[in-house]
């Protein structure tokens, strides 16, 4: 399903990740870094965001550090810019700006090393596309495993999105879940779960991820249990 059928040329190059950053070994129980970065999204919902992360990653967080907002600068808001229109049977057609997954990561980096953290995810209303393979458009997350950061867009989680009544808890379920989603990368590597009601499957739409449930299926959850066992958490 691909509903986008025109897409801008870049308005300036994506940014080049420095690869030569050395990441140190992760220790569990680590630290984690929850940054709201261009969203409308109440602080409010950091405290049952991070309730959740912890009832799910049970004892691998000691910290989940909420880093508040981040605004881009006009420049950076336009640095990594695709123009795509987007167009269904669901909603209006529409023209956006997505930005790339690496403007996201560059900030995220400065910011896990700045705030000594091991992990670190980040909210944004912004739409995205992949620096992975720049014909993804319109993702849901993405986790960058080396870097250990990930970016969640709230854009497709929306009911406005597809024309419909706003609603507030469904969309923060959904958020909470594709954070959820993104994290589980760094502990499961980038191959997902085959089992459609486990939150770390592939979701395709939003049907998908409204029926997969908010935690890890049994045999994920067996992983984590693995991994406590080696370290001993
Ligand atoms: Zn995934
Ligand atoms: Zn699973």
């Amino acid at each position: 399903m691909n509903y986008v059928y025109k897409i801008g040329i870049y308005s300036s190059k994506d940014f080049e990740l420095k690869e030569d950053l050395v990441r140190r070994k992760i220790i569990f129980p680590c630290r984690l870094g929850i940054l709201f970065c261009e969203t409308g999204l109440a602080e409010s919902f950091f405290e049952e965001l991070s309730n959740k992360l912890n009832n799910v990653f049970d004892s691998f967080f000691f910290t989940i550090q909420n880093l508040g907002r981040y605004t881009f600068s006009d420049h950076m808001l336009k640095k990594a810019v695709k123009n795509a229109n987007k167009k269904g049977k669901d909603f209006a057609e529409k023209n956006y700006n997505l930005h790339s997954t690496n403007k996201f990561y560059t900030i995220l980096i400065q910011e896990r090393v700045k705030h000594d953290l091991d992990m670190i995810a980040a909210i944004t209303d912004l739409p995205l596309f992949s620096s992975h393979d720049d014909t993804i458009l319109f993702l849901f997350g993405e986790a960058h495993l080396k870097h250990a950061c990930c970016i969640i867009s709230t854009l497709k989680l929306k009911e406005s999105f597809y024309n419909r009544k706003e609603n507030q808890r469904l969309l923060e379920q959904r958020i909470i879940k594709e954070v959820i989603h993104e994290i589980g990368h760094f502990f499961l590597g980038h191959e997902h779960c085959v089992d459609q009601s486990c939150v770390f499957c592939f979701s395709n739409n939003l049907e998908d991820i409204d029926n997969k449930a908010i935690h890890f299926c049994n045999s994920c959850q067996q992983k984590f249990e693995d991994l406590k066992t080696k370290f001993n958490i």
